[in-house]
């Protein structure tokens, strides 16, 4: 794919000042034009990035949204309002929701029908756990979680992070062959599912400045997922001006 893919995830972090500082910063960035760059900051600073950034070079997406699209649901945020706010993407299935707040299978298919239902991106994530990648299960665990997008009739944009739990926020990244591996078997995996050659694939865990032109080098990798790192403006902006 041409564009490279950066996805920023704040998780619960952040604050106004963050804000401020990472958009005028990628905004400021001429060696990021190649880039396709999604930050997603908490539910409450969405709305101050999008108004204060009229003229962006990056979109603005939600780490999550609701299964439901309105009703009695406390707490919760839907596809719709973070769609009407301004967010054209929302992160669905990361692994921290599946395994802190027991996110099924189910309530994920329900949450990317949602999102294409309303027009936003699912950025889906799927990724083994360092046992089962031990095991050598962690081909088939992948097609486990992905086999639930095949019910959902057009997918549209979707895209997909690859994870492993094993490698978030533990600064332990798989060699750059076993992520060409993973990528070269979701896009077969999808293609013979859905026919479709062009689903983007994205690789997330301990993305940093320093082996993220590595990993964006791999042909299949169509771009990264930053959590820890994207909250440090200066080494986010060197991943996304990364060749
Ligand atoms: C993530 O939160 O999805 C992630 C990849 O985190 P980190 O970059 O900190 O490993």
């Amino acid at each position: 794919m041409e564009n490279k893919i950066i996805v920023a995830n704040w998780k619960m972090n952040g604050s106004n000042e963050l804000v401020d500082r990472i958009s005028n910063l990628i905004n400021d960035s001429l060696d990021i034009k190649s880039k396709e760059i999604i930050i997603c900051p908490s539910y409450i600073h969405i709305e101050l990035l999008i108004k204060n950034n009229t003229g962006r070079n990056f979109y603005v997406g939600s780490q999550d949204c609701s299964d439901k699209s309105d009703g009695a649901f406390t707490g919760e945020i839907s596809a719709s309002m973070l769609k009407n706010l301004g967010c054209s993407h929302v992160i669905i299935g990361h692994s921290e929701r599946r395994s802190k707040y027991s996110e099924s299978n189910q309530l994920l298919k329900d949450k990317v029908s949602e999102a294409i239902n309303n027009n936003l991106i699912p950025i889906f994530c799927c990724g083994e756990e360092a046992l089962e990648r031990k095991n050598g299960t962690h081909f088939d665990k992948i097609s486990e979680q992905l086999d639930v997008l095949f019910d959902i009739n057009d997918l549209k944009s979707t895209i997909i992070a690859y994870e492993p739990v094993w490698s978030i926020g533990t600064n332990k990244t798989p060699s750059d062959k076993e992520i060409k591996d993973m990528h070269i078997y979701i896009k077969n995996y999808l293609m013979k599912k859905t026919s479709s050659n062009n689903i983007s694939v994205l690789y997330g865990g301990s993305v940093n400045p320093e082996n993220a032109s590595s990993i964006l080098k791999i042909p299949e990798v169509d771009g990264v997922l930053v959590g820890g790192a994207s909250l440090s403006p200066e080494k986010f902006r060197l991943i996304c001006s990364t060749i």
